[in-house]
């Protein structure tokens, strides 16, 4: 049986609809029970699928069937409160429900005049989260700065240093250097490459004990590029890394980067969610000197991805650097000045209503719905840290600030390399790991929406099995 190839109709719309909602809600009621990391092997999902396309419709019932033989099978659940890997990638129901909307109106919104509620609504919710974050007034969009949904913290850090090079004065980026610490994301360095700065244009800034950028170090390597003849252009500062959740002192760069008329860029995109909580507000100490700042909504603010929300003390450097106005893209309104173009502010020009799902998130929760479940996340976290510190066996790689605990066992790296990979291999819990200091640390991310203290010593005591299982061996 096929459907008719005609457009699925308004009626079979709603049908569908309501079986994908309940398929979608039956996963998130299920998904703890499945193993957590895929266990498909490479090349299975493929063999599962044929190689054509069919030639006449399919009905979707067939296609949803699919879902649960084909994908399912081959997914790692980041939505079960037993994944502790990489970072929370976590969302909910309005998120997923704004999604959906704005999948349904399908508008563009790259000019305020292609759908003026898509510029409107994104500005006026990203004026919210300076004051959920309790983030400095100068990125309000009712000064000279602002904020804007990109897609992802990748391209904050891009366009921040886009607008840092056109303030520079827009010479020859092959001479201009950027700075972050040795334990900054690799976005860092992939931005400076696209933006056409020499391959070894960044500079890796030492950290101190506690994986943190050292401002000294940061000064004297500025001072000898700049005695060597090149143009510092930026500088980004950590706020929450991946390997190790350090946070950079953010005052002590901003100093160092106002000496040597340099942007500063703040990285904030796993932490900066925690800011929502006053007692957690700490973490934006000096924030109030940067010229950018991004998080991402999309890691530990119940928003799914994509959705970074990025800000700049002052819009006109970056949009300098990225408005281009052809003719079949003038209008009134855009002449008048009246109006943000958000396609002035990010790379590609097309972009997605993804304000809806942050609007949703936020009304559904409320600031003290938010800081509800952050403020549990940091404490599941301080109390696993506790449990770390009381074992013999076990030992901390660092203190964790927030929601992410770095451990190792006593026995050294294999064993704790062979730990990892035998508590992942039950299925129960998913963990992944780092270097630090050239030692194997396991990270353990806490911050899934549906994550409970019985997960996470469920979480623990494999971790602890394992580690008995592994020493067992012969
Ligand atoms: C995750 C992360 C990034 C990259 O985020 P994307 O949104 O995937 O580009 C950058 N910096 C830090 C500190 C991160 O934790």
């Amino acid at each position: 049986m096929t459907n008719s190839g005609n457009h699925m109709t308004a009626d079979e719309f709603r049908r569908h609809g309501r079986t994908v909602v309940d398929w979608i809600a039956d996963y998130m009621q299920r998904v703890e029970e499945l193993p957590v990391l895929s266990r498909s092997q490479p090349g299975e999902v493929q063999a599962a699928l044929p190689s054509a396309p069919p030639d006449e419709g399919e009905p979707f019932d067939r296609i949803l069937a699919d879902l649960d033989e084909v994908v399912v099978p081959g997914l790692t659940h980041w939505q079960s409160p037993n994944f502790f890997g990489y970072f929370p990638a976590n969302t909910s129901g309005p998120s997923i429900l704004g999604e959906l909307v704005s999948a349904g109106l399908g508008v563009q919104g790259m000019l305020w005049s292609t759908s003026p509620a898509c510029t409107e609504l994104e500005t006026r919710v990203l004026d919210w989260v300076v004051d959920l974050l309790g983030l400095p007034e100068r990125f309000r969009s009712d000064g000279p700065g602002g904020g804007v949904i990109q897609d992802s913290a990748s391209s904050a850090t891009l366009c921040a240093l886009l607008a840092a090079r056109h303030r520079t004065g827009g010479g020859d980026a092959r001479q201009m250097t950027v700075y972050a610490s040795e334990q900054a994301h690799s976005s860092v360095e992939k931005a400076a490459r696209i933006a056409g700065f020499a391959y070894d244009a960044v500079r890796f800034v030492q950290t101190d004990a506690a994986f943190a950028m050292d401002p000294r170090a940061l000064n004297d390597t500025v001072a000898a590029d700049v005695r060597d003849g090149f143009t510092p252009c930026m500088v980004t500062a950590t706020v929450g890394t991946t390997g190790s959740n350090a946070i950079d002192p953010v005052g002590e760069i901003a100093r160092v980067c106002r000496d040597h008329e340099t942007w500063l860029h703040v990285d904030a995109a796993m932490s900066g969610t925690a800011g929502v909580c006053p007692e957690f507000r700490w973490l934006h100490n000096g924030v109030e000197a940067a010229d950018s700042y991004c998080f991402n909504p999309h890691k530990w603010m119940f928003t799914n991805f994509d959705c970074d929300c990025f800000y700049v003390a002052d819009r006109e450097p970056l949009v300098a650097a990225l408005s281009i106005l052809p003719e079949y893209l003038r209008n009134n309104a855009t002449v008048s000045g009246e109006v943000v173009d958000y396609r002035d502010w990010q790379v590609p020009l097309g972009r997605r209503f993804r304000a809806l799902k942050l609007w949703f998130v936020i009304r559904h929760y409320g600031v003290e719905g938010l800081r509800r479940h952050v403020r549990r996340h940091v404490e599941l976290a301080q109390q696993f840290a506790q449990w770390v510190q009381d074992d013999p066996d076990w030992e901390l790689a660092v203190d964790p600030p927030l929601n992410l605990v770095c451990l190792r066992h006593r026995a050294g790296d294999a064993v704790t390399e062979a730990v990892l990979q035998r508590a992942n291999a039950t299925g129960r819990m998913f963990v992944t790991h780092t270097r630090l200091d050239g030692r194997y640390v396991i990270r353990v991310s806490i911050g899934q929406t549906h994550t409970e203290q019985r997960h996470v010593e469920q979480a623990w005591c494999l971790l602890r099995d394992s580690a008995a299982a592994v020493l067992a061996e012969p």
